[in-house]
Formats: structure tokens, C-alpha cells, sequence
């Protein structure tokens, strides 16, 4: 195994999207955990990279999804509501205005003045241009619109933020649009 080159080793180490066996993304693991876990009929290949892996005696596509061949209960662990958590759900895109690359401040949608909690659903990325201009009114005084209905992030959004632009094979998995995969990429 010491033999190895570098530019194997770095395609064995490329990102593999896992699939529960009823298609829900779970987690991400390298390129050589999925082939092993396919041979030993653990997992099955959905999706492929366009390079190909060989050892000396075979050549196989690498994969890029893999489904498990048996259903895994798991727990959809609570992501914390924070800041940071907020700005990563939002991809730091101002909820308002659509803008990026500027910095973001976090809005009440139902202002805290007017008893407007801190929940994932009341809190959204917001650039200050936007948060000066709504003010401590509510959406419907503003007359400002929101780009998406905030919910709380899931397993999904987590993984999100892993897709590069070579992943493309994730984004169905993932329900990502081209537009939302621009944005990340
Ligand atoms: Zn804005």
C-alpha cells in the first residue's frame, strides 16, 4: 500500500455521497470507503465521477453516490440554532435582496419588539442595506419579500455545503437546483 502515488490516493479521497437505502442523503465518505463498502455488497454505486480507478487487475468507475443495501434508522440530529448555523442554512445570501459577498447580519422577520421569537422560522441571513430598510416593521409593513420560507435545517442542508462543482451527480440527491449550485460552488 506504501506505493501508492499521490494522485491515486487523492482520487481515493474524493467525496462520496451515501445514500439511505430509500434514497435520503445520510453522510459523505472518501472515494475508497465507497469501493470497499460496494464490495463487500454494503452499498450499491448510483452515480460516477468521470475518472476511473485501476489497481493491477481491474479498472472501475469511481463512484460518486452510493445507496446502503439496508434501510439505517437514524436520528435527525438537531442542528443548534446560532448565527453562524442561520448564515450557513442561508449560504450567506441575504434573504431580502439575493446579495452575496457582502456582510450579513441576522433579521428578526417578526421583529423582536413585537414578540417575534428566535426560531429557525423567524431568523434569515440579511445584508444591512436590507436590515436598515425593514427596520422593526414586519414583512407585510416592509412590503419586503422573502426569497424562501426559512425552515429548520436538516441532515440536507448539512451536506449542501460539501457540494462541489464536480459533484453535479449529488445535486437531485440533495434537491439542488443549478442556480443553488452556482451559489456554493
Ligand atoms: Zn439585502
Amino acid at each position: 500500500m506504501k506505493s501508492i502515488k499521490k494522485p491515486i490516493t487523492s482520487i481515493l479521497n474524493k467525496q462520496v455521497l451515501v445514500l439511505n437505502q430509500n434514497y435520503h442523503p445520510l453522510l459523505i465518505c472518501t472515494a475508497k470507503r465507497a469501493i470497499s463498502l460496494a464490495f463487500l455488497g454494503k452499498v450499491k454505486v448510483v452515480e460516477n465521477y468521470k475518472q476511473r480507478v485501476s489497481s493491477p487487475s481491474l479498472t472501475i468507475n469511481l463512484p460518486s453516490v452510493v445507496k446502503l443495501d439496508k434501510f439505517v434508522n437514524v436520528r435527525n440530529n438537531k442542528i443548534v440554532l446560532s448565527r453562524k448555523n442561520i448564515l450557513k442554512r442561508d449560504q450567506h445570501q441575504c434573504q431580502y435582496c439575493l446579495k452575496t459577498g457582502v456582510p450579513m447580519t441576522i433579521d428578526h422577520i417578526i421583529p423582536k419588539e413585537k414578540k417575534g421569537p428566535d426560531s429557525w422560522e423567524n431568523l434569515v441571513a440579511c445584508c444591512h442595506k436590507c436590515n436598515i430598510k425593514k427596520g422593526n416593521r414586519n414583512l407585510e409593513q416592509s412590503e419586503m419579500k422573502l426569497i424562501r420560507k426559512p425552515k429548520q435545517p436538516t441532515r440536507i442542508h448539512y451536506i449542501r455545503q460539501f457540494v462541489k462543482r464536480d459533484q453535479s451527480s449529488w445535486k437531485p440527491y440533495l434537491y439542488m437546483g443549478n442556480k443553488e449550485l452556482r451559489a456554493i460552488a
